[in-house]
């Protein structure tokens, strides 16, 4: 006799909070003016609704309906019964660099975390004060770069329009307490823009409409580890956000142990899709290149990286790496950084080196969210220092 089926069988394990059911209610930034005059028109309410609506949503930054008190309350709990005022169930924020560096630990609405972090420049000699928020487009990443702590995580989920934009409305919130705005947003966090573009165009029109979030289309810089489909689309739509493009590595056996995907999409390819992207837009597009010490800096990477660069509308932006664990490297030190970046200028190319904000609360991408993981057990991080070093060494020698 076979044992009758178990009927807890077929609900859902709940075995942490990373399982949690999701909230059917879409966020409210997710939605375009034409969205909400239908959901509007379908309850019979005046549409100079609409406009209140999107003045909270977007100059006034709400994070709850209780709090757009210009609207009737009956309309508030509408709107509380079809949407998330905010999709941030939580967020826990942590400062460093004297105030200048803040980072928020976000918890989704299904227990997964994403970061996002607020950088202060503070204006010198009469300009004005620059405030960047850099955030995630996905709940960890699939590329699985060996150097970050996201690829570490590996891919989690997508995130929503309305969860990319509620990241830069949760700082905007917290500007506005001190009379600041944001002035820059750069999808540079947690996850692959590329591979999650439908909704990261949504956000980006979102943050660029001025009916909306207002941001100039320039101040949004969209970075990616070279998708070329995704590149595509965006030299196709021609819109003149800022582009960064990943590059780590020149030489190909190198860059295919840096950034998996180069062995699916080459750099050489990517860089060329890029110079199309700048020639469309006449914007400069900005190549990221974290220095990893005696991986990635020695002089015949620099020789590389001029020749696939030079002649092309580049800039180039060195990034000492942050040191991340599990992984054998470290960050290059000065000297060869400085060297690096000479032999780039003097070939035409203009180059910068970013200076590292928040390294002392793992304000790199994805170390926070990397932190509250589950930690892999040591054998695996063995294998995994082991196998990085063969192949970086491998990668050094074969090309
Ligand atoms: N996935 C996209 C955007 C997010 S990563 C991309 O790769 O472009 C954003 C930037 O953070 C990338 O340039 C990435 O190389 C950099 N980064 C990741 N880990 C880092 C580390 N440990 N130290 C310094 N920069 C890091
Ligand atoms: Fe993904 Fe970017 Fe990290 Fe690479 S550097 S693993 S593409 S988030």
């Amino acid at each position: 006799m076979t044992a009758s089926p178990d009927p807890r069988r077929s609900l859902p394990v709940i075995t942490g909070s990373r399982d949690r059911t999701r909230d059917p209610r879409p966020g409210i930034a997710g939605l375009d003016a034409p969205a909400v005059s239908t959901w509007l028109q379908e309850r019979g309410e005046p549409l100079y609704r609409a406009r209140q609506i999107a003045d909270h949503v977007w100059r006034r930054s709400a994070g709850s309906f209780d709090e757009m008190r210009t609207l009737p309350r009956q309309l508030r709990d509408a709107l509380e019964a079809d949407f998330r005022a905010d999709t941030l169930a939580d967020t826990a924020v942590t400062l460093a660099d004297r105030g200048l560096t803040e980072k928020a630990l976000h918890t989704l609405d299904d227990g997964r975390n994403i970061e996002s972090v607020l950088m202060r420049y503070p204006g010198r000699d009469g300009a004005r004060d620059r405030s960047t928020v850099c955030i995630s487009s996905q709940a960890g990443c699939a590329v699985g770069c060996p150097f970050c702590a996201t690829g570490e995580l590996g891919f989690e989920r997508d995130l929503t329009a309305a969860e990319i934009v509620d990241q830069v409305r949760f700082w905007a919130r917290r500007l506005s307490d001190e009379g600041g705005h944001v002035t820059n947003v750069v999808f540079m966090g947690m996850g692959e823009p590329l591979l999650n573009v439908g909704p990261v165009l949504s956000a980006a029109a979102a943050l660029s409409d001025p009916s909306r979030f207002g941001l100039g289309t320039r101040h949004i810089t969209i970075s990616t580890s070279g998708v070329l489909p995704g590149m595509e689309r965006l030299v196709a739509l021609r819109p003149q956000y800022t582009l960064a493009v990943s590059l780590h590595a020149a030489r190909p056996a190198l860059r295919d142990v840096l950034v998996p995907l180069n062995r699916r999409y080459p750099a050489s390819d990517v860089v060329e899709v890029a110079t199309a992207y700048a020639r469309t837009t006449g914007r400069r597009v900005s190549y990221e290149y974290v220095m990893i010490d005696g991986i990635n800096d020695t002089p015949d990477d620099a020789t590389e990286l001029v020749r696939l660069l030079r002649g092309r509308l580049a800039h180039v932006n060195l990034i000492p790496m942050n040191a991340v664990a599990h992984t054998p490297w470290q960050p290059t030190p000065p000297a060869r950084l400085a060297a690096f970046t000479e032999t780039l200028r003097a070939s035409g190319i203009p180059t910068t080196v970013r200076r590292n904000r928040g390294v002392d609360i793992g304000a790199a991408c994805g170390q926070l969210a990397a932190e509250q993981a589950a930690r892999p057990a040591p054998a695996a991080v063995a294998r995994r220092r082991e196998r990085l070093e063969r192949e970086s060494a491998a990668a050094l020698t074969a090309s």
